[in-house]
């Protein structure tokens, strides 16, 4: 395999032509962090510009009633086609950190009395500290196992940040729903990286992120679902004014609004939120089905490659090999892991980013990589390690890695 076999499959690729609708000039960076951060679609740069220059600069107020106040609502039923839900069940809001907040607060209070919550041991640090607010929390190897008679919500990450190891969906949601408790998913690392289909998965209720697969711009708000026969019943631990039935009676008392639409909190944060647009627009246009191929095809390519190229280096391939069970990343684990990031970054023009100890992450966006970017960026990898040119960085680590 070569430069000149991955051009071939770059070639025949069906989402070839998505690639120029990013920002970054061919001969730049090899970017493979696209699990942390998106790429900048180039749609957004002229909406933020019209959002800053003309939205905000003249239109003042009314901008409000133009569509900003909508766009929680907007965006939400967009996101709902990327996973599998309906219009009204979602909605764009806050972070995902307090949409976790918000919906695992409603999911115990509704269980009453059953006040267990049980996650795993490798879901994200912010996800355990947000659950451990909210519950009794019991962290377990198998969370559905450990779920009883007493546990009102299991909460998981559907894609392991370290790894990409996969939670089968629906599976993993039968297994919890036969003890009584509710499933409530993290699909930070799933959505815009392959297909999600959570009404087929019957969950209860979901967050994610914006700002990672689907290339919404950094510090993007984040998504909330809550499957909607149990909208009514739950109530926000935030209950802010524009989750009022009535926000501009300006009431002093509480009355939560109809539907999914009472687990807003406050006024949006619109210039990130309406710049998340095009990331969604791209995605919904390219489908996530030819997502999800491209997906597992680039990760494929890059395990092959590294386990062509790297063994002899004592490279390991962190993440699962069959591509059912893994999301859109590939975790290499190496002793030297952090000095070899520092050395692509800088060295050969390859961004991945590195988890503690030792793992290097090439995230895989099937909506801008190419066969050609793995395979140069293992190809420099490859030249990090027999050089040795990393043994010059610095074993101290950076606030950001
Ligand atoms: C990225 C990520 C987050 C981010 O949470 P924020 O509140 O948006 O900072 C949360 N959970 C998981 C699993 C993530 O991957």
């Amino acid at each position: 395999m070569s430069l000149f076999h991955a051009r071939q499959m770059d070639a025949a690729d069906p989402l070839r032509r998505f690639r120029e609708a990013f920002v970054g000039e061919p001969g730049g960076p090899i970017y493979l962090d696209g699990n942390s951060l998106g790429r900048l679609p180039r749609r957004a740069v002229g909406l933020a510009a019209d959002l800053v220059e003309r939205q905000w600069g003249e239109r003042l107020i009314r901008g409000w009633n133009d569509g900003w106040m909508a766009l929680p609502s907007r965006l939400g039923a967009k996101l709902a086609m990327l996973i599998g839900a309906d219009p009204d069940e979602v909605l764009v809001c806050d972070s995902t950190s307090v949409n976790l907040f918000k919906l695992a607060m409603a999911a115990v209070a509704a269980q009453v009395p059953r006040r267990g919550i049980v996650t795993d041991r490798r879901n994200f640090p912010s996800d355990a500290y947000v659950l451990q607010a909210c519950g009794d929390l019991t962290t377990a190897d198998d969370a559905a196992a450990a779920a009883d008679r007493g546990t009102a919500l299991v909460s998981l990450t559907q894609t392991c940040f370290r790894t990409a190891a996969l939670y089968p969906l629906a599976e993993t949601t039968r297994r919890v729903q036969a003890t009584g408790a509710w499933m409530l998913w993290d699909l930070s690392h799933s959505v815009g990286a392959f297909a999600v289909d959570l009404h087929a998965s019957g969950a209860e209720m979901a967050v994610g992120c914006t700002y990672k697969y689907c290339n919404g711009g950094p510090g993007a708000p984040a998504f909330l679902y809550v499957r909607r026969d149990l909208q009514e019943r739950l109530l926000s631990p935030i209950p802010g004014w524009l989750g009022h039935a009535d926000p501009f009676a300006f009431s002093l008392d509480y009355r939560p609004a109809a539907g999914i639409q009472r687990f807003l909190a406050g006024t949006p944060a619109v210039l990130s939120m309406a710049s998340m647009e095009p990331g969604l627009d791209l995605l919904l246009e390219a489908g996530m089905a030819a997502v999800e191929e491209k997906s597992r095809r680039l990760c494929d390519y890059l395990i092959a490659e590294a386990d062509r190229q790297l063994a002899e280096f004592g490279v390991t391939v962190a993440s699962p090999r069959e591509a059912a069970g893994r999301g859109s990343h590939v975790s290499l684990r190496h002793p030297e892991a952090w000095r070899l990031t520092q050395a692509l970054i800088t060295d050969y023009a390859v961004i991945p980013d590195f988890r503690s100890p030792d793992l290097i992450r090439f995230g895989v966006a099937p909506l801008y990589n190419s066969y050609e970017d793995v395979c140069e960026a293992v190809g420099r990898l490859r030249l990090a390690l027999r050089s040795k040119s990393y043994e010059r960085y610095d074993a101290a680590r950076l606030a950001v890695t």
